[in-house]
């Protein structure tokens, strides 16, 4: 539900309101706007009904908020678009485009040093880089762990480039807000919903993928749980899903670009490598992420793409990265966004 306060509501009658709201196990968000304050009203919507909210002073209106997502709709927030700075990047802006790029996993200092430094002088944003991976099988490369995310901080120094890793377990949340810029959690972690809220309490921005099978309510579901805790950064991720296609890895839903734009405030990139799992369609799905209006890419980058120990054959060759990134640009430019 929304509270709609009067325009001449005193702060007393709004924080009144909160704490009637807190009483009764309802999670109060106060959004001030330019002419009147609203508060949004977020737990079982027959309990606010029976506050009464209607007869308090300064209270305008009540109304209810139709979707079943809450703190992620665009009805519910004062912004039509959430913008923040990692590391001095803006993400989310109208003008700005995030490229995110480096290798699947962190395997040594020396390959994710090389693939950094080319990224970054191709006008990458972030770099990318797995350390803990959730492997299919238990018996694939797991990752390097905690060593990788001493080479991810050692090369963050030398490129100035902010660090994007994905977190799979709660366990290893202190060490992530010490070394990462950007937590990632997982398709395959996008319904985990303990680990969102420890995610949403560590104060660091969030890059959520979407899960492997979930649809786009589910999606901004997951986004309430991290929001919910009090941490706005959150950017979403398209990165395909499962649909009776198995010609690509999976089905990248290009129309979730636009559809997300509408429904949320949050980011939205996309992901054309884990989507497609061939890197001969990651430039095509790139280009039309970026002419879709998405606020970034995510995408994997290797030297030597046939010796990576993960997700070779959809790792884009260093060599060719400038001009794929280059070529992103110019896609981006057609929506007025400059690479950030
Ligand atoms: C990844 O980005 O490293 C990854 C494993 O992606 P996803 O969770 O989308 O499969
Ligand atoms: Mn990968």
């Amino acid at each position: 539900m929304m509270v709609v306060m009067t325009p001449e509501a005193t702060p007393e009658q709004i924080e009144a309101v909160v704490r009637k709201l807190e009483a009764r196990g309802v999670h109060a968000k106060v959004m001030p706007g330019e002419l009147t304050t609203a508060i949004g009203a977020i737990g079982d919507p027959e309990g606010v009904r029976e506050l009464g909210l209607e007869g308090l002073a300064g209270v305008d209106q009540v109304i209810p908020i139709s979707r079943p997502y809450k703190l992620a709709s665009s009805e519910l927030s004062h912004h039509a678009q959430s913008v923040f700075e990692v590391d001095g990047r803006r993400v989310g802006a109208a003008d700005t485009f995030c490229l995110i790029a480096g290798p699947c996993t962190v395997e040594s200092p020396e390959q994710t040093r090389v693939v950094a430094r080319v990224v970054a002088e191709a006008g990458a944003s972030m770099l990318r880089g797995g350390a803990f991976k959730p492997r299919t099988s238990p018996f694939s490369f797991q990752g390097l762990g905690y060593d990788a995310l001493e080479i991810l901080t050692e090369v963050r120094a030398e490129t100035g480039l902010p660090v994007v890793s994905e977190l799979t377990s709660a366990q290893h949340a202190d060490r992530f807000a010490e070394s990462v810029d950007v937590v990632q959690v997982g398709a395959r972690n996008m319904q985990n919903y303990g680990l969102l809220e420890v995610v949403g309490k560590l104060g660091k921005p969030v890059l959520l993928k979407r899960g492997l099978s979930s649809t786009l309510d589910e999606l901004l579901m997951a986004a309430d749980y991290v929001l919910k805790e009090g941490n706005e950064r959150v950017i979403l991720c398209e990165r395909g899903i499962r649909t009776f296609e198995t010609a690509m890895r999976f089905t990248l839903d290009l129309g979730a670009v636009p559809w997300l734009k509408l429904h949320t405030h949050l980011p939205v990139i996309v992901d054309p490598s884990h989507a497609s799992g061939d890197r001969r369609l990651v430039g095509p799905l790139a280009r039309a992420a970026a002419a879709a209006g998405a606020d970034g890419i995510i995408v994997e980058v290797a030297e030597d793409p046939e010796a990576a120990l993960c997700d070779g054959p959809q790792q884009l060759y260093a060599k060719d990265f400038p001009a794929f990134a280059a070529d992103v640009a110019a896609h981006a430019r057609l929506l007025s966004k400059e690479l950030a």
